[in-house]
């Protein structure tokens, strides 16, 4: 799968050109990356001067009704990254991702996945609460998209976990229903920036919807064996 998109008119075009323009890594430096200290402590300071400049941005909207902007965390060369659409309520209220039943809900999927939050980077397209939850709109979404694309340059990830049907239709450029998306990598290829994505059900939704608990269990299950193949190649 090419990261650049055929609809021309799709916000997550521009999302992917950022991810993969002006990186000057490829595949056997990013094995490299995610066990190199002095790589751990450079994604470190770039992240942190990148939360300095998010913590006080003031692009779209969504900057005056926020209580906290939701940078993430927290591995800075994290082989996984957990990618969300936008903070909810206790986020919004604490500053982190995922707390509350939504995170004890991930918590149990990391479990299962063998992987603990000091192991992975946890970030959302848009980092600032939408009001009452609604989707982002495309102004907020162009607006804040480059600074998750930033996140991911900095970190290399080996693969990207989306989280629900919108994070993952914006970025796999698709309006593909997330009950088709779910449950199969897509390795990404990319001239500089490759990465597999893995689209999976929204963890607050089996909150709601049990009957998506085995299809999420099941997803973390081959983000574990995925990982494990990697390890041994
Ligand atoms: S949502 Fe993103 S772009 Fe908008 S104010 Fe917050 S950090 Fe800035």
């Amino acid at each position: 799968m090419s990261w650049f998109p055929h609809s021309p008119d799709f916000l997550g075009r521009n999302f992917l050109s950022i991810i993969s323009t002006n990186s000057h890594y490829i595949g056997a430096i990013i094995e490299l990356h995610e066990k190199c200290e002095i790589c751990y402590i450079l994604s470190m300071d770039k992240l942190e001067e990148l939360k300095q400049t998010i913590e006080v941005c003031r692009r779209c909207p969504l900057s005056e009704t926020r209580n906290k902007v939701v940078f993430g965390g927290s591995n800075p060369t994290a082989r996984v990254l957990l990618a969300g659409e936008a903070p909810g309520k206790n986020e919004d209220l604490s500053g982190e991702p995922f707390v509350g039943a939504a995170g004890k809900k991930l918590q149990a999927l990391l479990d299962k996945a063998q992987l603990t939050r000091d192991e992975i980077f946890i970030a959302n397209i848009v980092k600032c609460r939408p009001p009452k939850n609604r989707n982002p709109k495309p102004n907020e979404l162009r607006a804040c998209s480059p600074y998750l694309a930033e996140q991911i340059k900095i970190i290399q990830p080996k693969i990207v976990v989306t989280l629900g049907t919108f994070a993952s239709q914006f970025i796999l450029q698709t309006k593909e229903p997330i009950t088709s998306l779910r449950g199969r990598i897509v390795e990404a290829s990319s001239s500089e920036r490759p990465f597999a994505v893995l689209p999976v059900f929204h963890p607050a939704a089996a909150i709601y919807d049990p009957s998506k608990q085995p299809f999420l269990e099941k997803d973390f299950e081959l983000l574990r064996t995925w990982l494990d193949e990697r390890e041994q190649q």
